[in-house]
């Protein structure tokens, strides 16, 4: 009997020489873990591909192509995976192989009218089989191009390939579905992303995950404010990233009575400086809490105000952590596209406030000067702040 199984390949991975291991160990944890909604599962490795599928015939997360389906986009979004294909795996000799293809091609066209070229592309791994490679392709192709008078090969530029590999078990594919790349999350420390409500942040965590490391991300609420459902939508946010990124505490700060607390005591123009020192002190110490060795924000060099060089440099002075903005350098269309293509877009349009958006200036100073936050936070006690933000209200959310 034929089943679906999920051929995964590795990217970057299977370049870390010496530490290749630890990088493909973390792999197949990861895929499990992202996989762990589907049933019981065997993931098993061979070179730089991993092959997956279930452990029993009567698991029903494999038994519809459409079911599998889902697990090939599950896949595919394991960072470190470069591209996943869906195969037909069975038993039988080379009579049963053309068979097979036979089906399969049949299947495929259903699917695909438009189809009329192809080529049989195939791998070899039991040498005991009596056919070559090139001759596997041109005995499959021959009795395809029998069975299919519409069908032509074109070995430059088929609109499907047809691939057959002969190993343990016989095993067929055609095409493959892109992976997000990039290396296993867990083999670069964690983390801690400001997590605001809106197109950014998500994607700098998504960003910095897909270099291998995990996340917890924090958020400041100003409710009543902010509303219910503002904090909602970034909790969604939050599980959108943790897809790639894995399990995530989210910290949600009660920041009411600290904003409350500037917007009468500072000037107008450098609430959202002020605010910002505030917020990266707070995620710092959740950070050094958590085991996070850095801090991530959504910031674009020179997006709004608070992101010139003068703004970003006198916030960047109240953290010892490394302060990674992995979009600093990136066009808003292009957060947008990657936005969009990790499935974040829609939630991060939704109109709710931001606690920036409410208190925000109509005039923020574009270029702050020492000078100025000596000012403007010579009437707060922003010792007393941190504590609070860290003390009075603090939701640790896990997602
Ligand atoms: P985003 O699209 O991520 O909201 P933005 O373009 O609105 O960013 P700002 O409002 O200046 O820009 O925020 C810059 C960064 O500060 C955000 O990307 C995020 O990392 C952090 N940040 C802002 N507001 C909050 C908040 N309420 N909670 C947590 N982090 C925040
Ligand atoms: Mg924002």
């Amino acid at each position: 009997m034929a089943s679906n199984v999920i051929l995964a390949r590795m990217g970057e991975v299977t370049l870390k020489g010496l530490n290749r291991g630890k990088f493909e160990n973390q792999l197949k944890v990861n895929l499990r873990y992202r996989l762990r909604n589907f049933g019981k599962l065997s993931i098993t490795q061979s070179q730089s591909r991993i092959w997956i599928e279930a452990k029993s015939e009567d698991n029903p997360a494999f038994a519809g192509e459409e079911a599998a389906q889902e697990i090939l986009t599950a896949v595919t979004q394991v960072f470190g995976i470069v591209s996943a294909s869906l195969a037909l795996k069975f038993e039988g000799d080379f009579d049963v192989i053309v068979k097979e293809a036979i089906a399969y091609v049949d299947k495929l066209l259903q699917e695909h009218p438009e189809y009329k070229t192809f080529k049989v592309e195939s791998k070899r791994g039991n040498k005991q089989f009596p056919l070559s490679s090139p001759e596997i392709c041109t005995e499959v192709g021959g009795n395809i191009l029998d069975n299919f008078p519409q069908l032509s090969v074109d070995v430059h530029n088929p609109d499907f390939i047809l691939n057959v590999e002969i190993r343990d078990y016989n095993y067929l594919y055609s095409g493959k579905v892109m992976g997000h790349r990039g290396l296993p999350v867990g083999t670069a420390g964690k983390g801690m992303l400001l997590l605001s409500g809106g197109i950014d942040s998500p994607v700098a965590g998504y960003m910095m995950a897909s270099r291998g490391m995990q996340i917890d991300a924090v958020y400041f609420h100003s409710f009543p404010y902010t509303s219910e459902q503002a904090k909602q939508k970034v909790v969604d946010l939050a599980k959108i990233v943790s897809r790639f990124s894995g399990k995530m505490n989210l910290y949600v700060v009660n920041f009411t009575k600290i904003q409350l607390d500037m917007v009468k005591n500072s000037p107008e123009d450098m609430i959202t400086i002020t605010m910002r020192r505030v917020m990266l002190q707070i995620a710092e110490e959740l950070a050094k809490k958590s085991g996070c060795k850095c801090l991530i924000t959504g910031e674009s060099l020179g997006q709004v105000a608070s992101q010139t060089l003068e703004a970003i440099n006198i916030t960047n002075e109240v953290a010892t952590l490394p302060v990674l903005r992995p979009l600093i350098g990136i066009d808003k269309q292009e957060t947008c596209d990657i936005s969009r293509r990790i499935g974040a877009f829609e939630t991060s349009i939704l109109p709710y406030e931001d606690c920036c958006t409410v208190f925000v200036a109509k005039h923020p100073k574009t270029h702050p000067s020492h000078k100025d936050i000596e000012n403007a936070e010579s009437k707060l006690d922003i010792k007393a702040m941190v504590e609070m933000g860290l003390n009075e209200g603090l939701e640790i959310i896990e997602i």
